[in-house]
Order: structure tokens, then sequence, then C-alpha cells
């Protein structure tokens, strides 16, 4: 196994996955990337239903799926074996962005973060999205959010929508 290091200003942490060199959002903090951590955590029930690419069993944990749709890139069968939803997101210093929008048909929402590396993570905090807002173009399919309003009129200023590019 390899073994990663990380400095804070009073703690040194040992890592076990690269993932964690990524700035991790605080709205993070379980840090859960694997879909049946996150299904335990949220308790939501083993699916029914049966897919060709993936095994669930279920044990004193409780569901243990494998491979991971995440990381297999297999979201919309993740969606349709536990009725879920699953946006992801980007998120730099100033904008969140919404990369993926989830099922149309299922309302439990699951929302994750892109981290640099490409890696997913499970946002935990529900008030990762207060005081966002939205880009003038929402309606017509910007997803682009800002913490402050002066970056949205940055933002704003200069988003043009297909219709006037084109
Ligand atoms: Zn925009």
């Amino acid at each position: 196994m390899v073994v990663y290091f990380q400095q804070t200003v009073s703690k040194l942490f040992l890592l076990s996955d690269p993932m964690f060199l990524s700035k991790i959002p605080q709205a993070c903090g379980m840090r859960l990337q694997r879909l049946d951590q996150i299904l335990n955590y949220l308790e939501i029930s083993p699916s029914q239903k049966q897919h060709d690419g993936f095994t669930q069993t279920v044990d004193h944990t409780g569901i243990v799926i494998q491979p991971c749709p995440l990381e297999a890139g297999m979201f919309s069968v993740a969606e349709w074996l536990y009725d879920i939803k699953i946006n992801i997101w980007t998120e730099s210093d100033n904008e969140k962005v919404q990369v993926r929008l989830g099922s149309k048909t299922n309302n439990f929402e699951i929302n994750l973060v892109k981290l640099e590396n490409g890696g997913l993570i499970f946002i935990t905090d529900a008030n990762y999205f207060n005081g966002l807002l939205r880009c003038k173009n929402y309606q017509k399919g910007c997803l682009v959010r800002m913490k402050s309003k002066k970056q949205l009129e940055k933002h704003n200023a200069k988003c043009k929508t297909l219709h006037e590019v084109s």
C-alpha cells in the first residue's frame, strides 16, 4: 500500500488515497467516496433490482456493491438501482458549477463534488448550497452558481447562451 502525507498547521495526516491531496470542501466532512458508503450513511435500502455489471451483497455493515458504480462512472445505473438522483458539482474559490444533472424521475438527491484530481466525494453538509446565486442564464442551461453578488455580476456580464454565440 502506498501512503501519502499531508501537513496542515497543527497536524500531519497519513493518507491511503491520493484523492485526499486535493483540496476537499469543508462540506464533505465524512469523506465518503463509494456509493455503498453513501447509501449506508443515508440508510437507503438495498436494491431489489439486478444489473449484470454490479453485484450487491448485504452484510453487517449494510450494502456492499462491487465494483463501485461511481468509480465506474455508471451514474445512471446507480440512479436506477437505488431510485436516487446524482448531481455532480465542481468547485473553485468563487463558484460552484453543476456539471451533472441527476435523474429527472428520482427525487432523492445525492450531491457529489468533483475534486481537482477527478475523484468524487459526497457532500454531507446541506448548508453547502446555502446562499448560492444562480446565473441569469440558468433557465437556458448555465449551471454556474456564485457565492457573492459581485462575482455573479462579473460572470453575468460575460455569460452567453448558445443562442447568443451563434
Ligand atoms: Zn452563466
